[in-house]
C-alpha cells in the first residue's frame, strides 16, 4: 500500500499553516483555538460575526469575499463589507416579517449570491439555517422541512412553482416564504424587501450552544437524517480550515460542493469566511473543460473537491487540461468518499501535488482526519487525525468496547467526542443519536485500519463489508483496485448472497471513453484483480453499466445497487441522482 509514498520538502512543510503535525498536536486544546475567534461580549458568539464582520472592523471590508461564476460566465464580486450589508438587510428583512432567534430559516437554491447572503443573515438574526439541494424533488423537499419544522424558505420563483407551491398547505408551520426574482400570491419579494431594509443589524449575541444548521446526510446508507450544529461549531470550521485545507487569508479558494451538503457549508461558507480568504462560487454544474478553465483563469490557490469530481475529469484525459498551467495551486484536498490511490498519483502527475483526502461526516461538522500540507502522503491513506481529535480502531464486543491498537487492526472507526462541531442531536431521532456513543466513543459506522506511522486506511461502510469464504472484505481495497485498469472509470463492489462462501464479491464497473463492454475485458480485469487481491477477495463476478447510482452529492450507493441485485426494495431514493440502471 506504501508503495507511492510522496514526501514532502521542508520548503513545503515551512510554508504551511501546521509545519509540524506532532508539535501542533501536542500543543493543541480547543480552549486555544477558542482564542483565534474573536467573540461578542459575555462569551456570547454568532457565526456571521466571525465570518464577515470582524474583518470588516478590522479593516477588510474592501477585500473580495466572494467572486460569482454564474452559469453564462459572468463574474460578480462581492466584498467582505458588501456581504456584512447585504447580510444585515437580509436579517432585517426576517425580523421586519416576522421571522427571528429560533426559526428554522430553509434555502431551496443553487449557487447564487443569495445563497450565502441568507446563510448569513439567517445566522446574524440568530434563526437556523438549513440549505437544501436545488435539485430535490418536492418530497424530500416536504420531510426535510416537515422534519426541521420550517418557519421560512428562500427560494427563486422557478423552484417555487415547480416544487413548493403545492406543498404549501402541508406545511402549516411554515410562515414565509420569500422568492428571489419574482412575484407571486402568498409570498414575499425579496428583492423589494432588501431595496428597502437598512444596511445595519445589530447581530443577535447568542449562547455558543444554541443552534445554528441544520443539515441532512446525504442519505447514501439510508432514510437522511437532520443534523444539529451550533455556533461554537465556528471553532472547529476555523482551525480546520487554517490547518486541514491550509487556507491563509487573501487565497483564493474554490470548494466545489454545494451548500446543499455539508461540505458547502462548513468549507464552502463559514470556513473560508472565518479565514479571510477569497471564495470562488461556480452556479453551473460540473464540466471538465470550465474546471480546468477557472482553476487557471481565477489562480485558484487552494481547491476542495471530491472523488466523483476527480475521477471524471481523470476520465476526461489529460488533453482536457489542453495548455492550461496552474502556476497558483498551492493545495488540494478531497472529502466525501474514499479517494483511490490511482486519484492521488493522477493529481501529483497533472497538476503537481497529489489530492489530500480528507475524512468526515456530516455529524462531526468538520474534518476530523486529514492528509495535512506538511505530512508525507501515502495515497488511499485518509491521513492523521486533527490536532485536538483523538481517533481509534474499536471493536464491539460481548463486554463492551475494546480500543484495537495493533496496527492494521480492522474496526469501527471511532472518536472521542468533546470538539466543537460535533452534532448536537438528530432531529426527532433521540434513540439513534444515543446509540452513536458507547463507552466514551462517537462511534461513526465506517470501518478503518490504522498504520504503525498513525495513517488511518478507509475500508468501507460497516454495512457494506463483505464477508466471504471467512474473510473480510472491505469494498474499497477491491475498487481500488480496479481502478488501476486503464479501461476503468468507476466501481462499485458490493457483496452478495452465495450458498458456499456466505457472500461472493461482486463489481460494477462503469469504462472509460474508447473501451467496450467485451468479454474479453472482463476476463481481463478479472486477472488483473486476482493478480492485485488474490483469488479469494477479487470480484467473482463483473458487471458493465453506463453509470453507476450516486447520490446527487456524488457518492456511489452501494445499497442501491445491492437491492437491485438482490430484487429488494430500494428504500430512500430521495438523494439519488437519476441514473442508468
Ligand atoms: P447517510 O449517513 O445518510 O447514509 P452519508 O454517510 O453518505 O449518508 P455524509 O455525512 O455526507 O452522509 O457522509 C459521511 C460519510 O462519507 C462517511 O461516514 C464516510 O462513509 C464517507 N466519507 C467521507 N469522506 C470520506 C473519505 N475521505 N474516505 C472515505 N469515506 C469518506
Ligand atoms: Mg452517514
Amino acid at each position: 500500500m506504501e508503495r507511492d509514498l510522496i514526501r514532502k520538502d521542508d520548503k513545503t512543510a515551512r510554508a504551511a499553516n501546521m509545519a509540524d503535525y506532532a508539535r501542533t498536536r501536542a500543543d493543541f486544546t480547543w480552549e486555544h483555538a477558542r482564542q483565534q475567534i474573536d467573540g461578542l461580549k459575555d462569551g456570547k458568539l454568532n457565526i456571521a460575526h466571525e465570518a464577515v464582520d470582524r474583518h470588516v472592523e478590522a479593516g477588510h471590508g474592501a477585500q473580495t469575499a466572494l467572486r460569482w461564476i454564474s452559469k453564462s460566465g459572468d463574474r460578480t464580486d462581492f466584498t467582505y463589507e458588501d456581504l456584512q450589508r447585504l447580510s444585515s438587510r437580509f436579517a432585517n428583512v426576517l425580523v421586519s416579517t416576522g421571522i427571528g432567534r429560533g426559526d428554522k430559516v430553509y434555502a431551496l437554491l443553487g449557487r447564487v449570491p443569495e445563497l450565502y447572503i441568507a446563510a448569513l443573515g439567517t445566522l446574524r438574526a440568530g434563526a437556523v439555517f438549513c440549505p437544501l439541494f436545488s435539485a430535490f424533488g418536492p418530497e424530500p423537499i416536504r420531510s426535510r422541512m416537515e422534519i426541521g419544522d420550517a418557519s421560512a424558505i428562500v427560494t427563486s420563483g422557478r423552484l417555487y412553482r415547480r416544487k413548493l407551491k403545492t406543498l404549501r398547505d402541508q406545511l402549516p408551520n411554515l410562515r414565509q416564504v420569500y422568492l428571489t426574482d419574482e412575484e407571486h400570491s402568498a409570498t414575499k419579494d425579496l428583492r423589494s424587501l432588501m431595496a428597502t431594509a437598512s444596511d445595519t443589524f445589530a447581530t443577535v449575541a447568542l449562547q455558543p450552544e444554541d443552534p445554528a444548521l441544520l443539515h441532512f446526510t446525504s442519505g447514501t446508507t439510508g432514510t437522511p437524517k437532520g443534523v444539529v450544529h451550533v455556533h461554537e461549531a465556528v471553532v472547529a470550521h476555523h482551525v480546520t480550515g487554517s490547518l486541514a485545507l491550509d487556507l491563509k487569508p487573501q487565497d483564493v479558494y474554490w470548494c466545489t460542493a454545494d451548500p446543499g451538503w455539508v461540505t458547502g457549508t462548513s468549507y464552502g461558507i463559514i470556513a473560508p469566511l472565518t479565514n479571510l480568504v477569497t471564495m470562488i462560487v461556480d452556479e453551473a454544474e460540473f464540466d471538465v473543460a470550465r474546471w480546468y478553465d477557472t482553476l487557471a483563469r481565477e489562480a485558484v490557490n487552494v481547491w476542495y473537491t471530491a472523488p466523483t469530481a476527480i475521477r471524471m475529469l481523470i476520465k476526461a484525459g489529460t488533453e482536457a487540461k489542453q495548455r492550461h498551467e496552474f502556476p497558483a495551486l498551492r493545495f488540494m484536498a478531497s472529502v466525501g468518499e474514499p479517494l483511490n490511490p490511482e486519484a492521488v498519483l493522477w493529481g501529483n502527475e497533472t497538476f503537481g501535488m497529489p489530492f489530500h483526502d480528507n475524512w468526515w461526516q456530516t455529524e462531526t461538522g468538520g474534518i476530523m482526519i486529514a492528509n495535512f500540507a506538511a505530512l508525507d502522503v501515502k495515497p488511499g491513506s485518509m491521513g492523521k487525525p486533527l490536532p485536538g481529535i483523538d481517533a481509534g480502531i474499536v471493536e464491539i464486543t460481548h463486554d463492551g468496547l475494546r480500543e484495537l491498537t495493533e496496527p492494521m487492526a480492522m474496526g469501527e472507526l471511532a472518536l472521542r467526542p468533546g470538539w466543537p462541531s460535533m452534532m448536537r442531536g438528530y432531529l426527532h431521532e433521540d434513540a439513534r443519536y444515543k446509540k452513536c456513543f458507547r463507552d466514551g466513543w462517537y462511534l461513526s459506522g465506517d470501518l478503518a485500519m490504522r498504520d504503525a506511522d498513525g495513517y488511518f486506511w478507509f475500508v468501507g461502510r460497516s454495512k457494506d463489508l463483505i464477508k466471504s469464504a471467512g474473510h473480510l472484505i472491505g469494498p474499497f481495497e477491491v475498487e481500488s483496485a480496479l481502478m488501476e485498469h486503464a479501461a476503468v472509470a468507476e466501481v462499485g463492489v458490493i457483496g452478495v448472497p452465495d450458498e458456499i462462501a456466505g457472500e461472493i464479491v461482486k463489481a460494477y464497473i462503469a469504462l472509460k471513453p474508447g473501451h467496450e463492454p467485451t468479454e474479453d475485458l472482463r476476463i481481463d480485469l478479472m486477472g488483473h484483480a486476482r493478480k492485485r487481491l488474490g483469488p479469494a477477495v477479487a470480484p467473482k463476478e463483473i458487471i458493465f453499466r453506463q453509470n453507476l447510482p450516486k447520490t446527487r452529492s456524488g457518492k456511489i450507493m452501494r445499497r442501491l445497487l445491492k437491492a437491485r441485485a438482490l430484487g429488494l426494495p430500494e428504500g430512500d431514493i430521495s438523494t439519488l441522482e437519476s441514473d442508468e440502471a
